[in-house]
């Protein structure tokens, strides 16, 4: 699929009302109902609409199945309340990718720069920016066994009350920013929902749940579940491999390779110890590199190097750790997180409840 010469798409098709045979459409057929990125209206009750956003990534079809299934049972009868309805890469889509060789990746055009995409992701914004919306939610899949959770980008009571609704494990992130739920963050309480791994059943099920949900809420919520099991973690560091190193996994023996452990994809959510390996790499320390917030390298403060072996350095969660080896290179390996606590969550909220920084 490298070789295919992508679409580039500089504006939105805006739509009133699902095309026909849209909630019987497979993921890799849509390019045959839309003609790119598609924004489409659905009439309800309430207003203001509940934006939900899915396949900003062309391989991630979990979101597109649970709105078929939810609209399915809604047809005929008017949504409890207007639903925007965005369909983000249908020609990675149409070939199973995350994105397509020459195309950007859709979650990271949402806060300006050259490329068409990144156009088309400004005529979005500026519709929206017109618009009043209830809330907004953007659903992705995990490429690696991770269990089903929310990410928020401001820690305002509204936007944890809308996340925690999907899961009680929470995310506050605020890089990378430049995507597309950091944007609507600026707009109205938005979440970004996790839900393992693309076409599951279980998944589709709960994002159809939690929509429904969504969609039923007479009013915006501000309680946050207290002391329920929630948990909080904020991404302090995002973990890459060199372009130019081999990727194995299982037991050492490669000289030429960064061997990571069988169970990497076991680690992701738990804590984790000192010492706890991640793999094996001869080919020195220069191999992975753990980036902060600020693009600072943050590597020597949790890994360590020894003998060949790559450890941890200190106490820490990993998430989204992936053994696809194309999305290590394409994207990364995966994050380090810290739990926040809800006092810090509840001190934080007055301050953030301006403008998204
Ligand atoms: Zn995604």
């Amino acid at each position: 699929m490298d070789d295919l010469a992508a679409n580039r798409h500089t504006r939105v098709q805006m739509l009133e009302g699902i095309p026909e045979g849209l909630l019987e459409c497979p993921a890799n057929r849509l390019d045959t109902l839309l003609e790119g990125p598609s924004l489409i209206r659905v009439p309800g009750e309430r207003q203001p609409p509940l934006f939900v956003s899915v396949l900003l990534h062309g391989n991630e079809v979990t979101g597109l199945l649970a709105m078929q299934a939810l609209l399915r049972e809604w047809q005929g009868r008017l949504l409890p309340r207007e639903l925007l309805w965005f369909i983000g890469n249908i020609d990675a889509a149409r070939y199973g990718a995350r994105r397509l060789a020459g195309q950007p990746d859709y979650n990271r055009i949402w806060a300006g720069g050259d490329a068409p995409e990144c156009e088309m992701a400004r005529h979005l914004l500026d519709y929206l920016e017109h618009q009043p919306l209830f809330a907004a939610v953007d659903i992705h899949n995990n490429s690696g066994q991770n269990p089903m959770y929310a990410c928020v980008n401001r820690l305002d009571a509204q936007y944890i009350n809308l996340a925690s609704k999907f899961s009680k494990l929470l995310v506050y992130f605020t890089k990378p920013h430049e995507v597309l739920s950091v944007a609507l963050s600026r707009l109205c309480p938005a979440t970004v929902i996790e839900c393992g791994l693309s076409g599951e059943a279980q998944g589709t099920a709960q994002v159809r749940d939690y929509l429904a949900h969504c969609l039923t809420m007479a009013q915006r919520e501000t309680d946050i579940p207290g002391d329920k099991g929630l948990a909080v973690y904020q991404t302090v560091g995002r973990i890459t491999v060199r372009d130019d190193v081999r990727i194995a996994f299982g037991s050492p023996g490669d000289e030429e390779a960064l061997s990571l452990r069988e169970d990497l994809e076991g680690l992701n959510f738990r804590q984790l110890s000192p010492g706890t390996l991640l793999g094996h790499c001869p080919l020195g320390e220069e191999v992975l590199r753990v980036t902060g917030n600020a693009g600072e390298d943050v590597t020597a403060h949790f890994i360590a190097h020894d003998n060949g072996r790559v450890v941890l350095q200190r106490p820490c969660l990993l998430s989204m750790l992936t053994r696809n080896i194309h999305v290590i290179h394409q994207d990364c390996l995966g994050y380090v997180m810290q739990p926040r606590t809800l006092e810090q969550t509840r001190i934080q909220a007055p301050h953030l409840s301006g403008p998204a920084r």
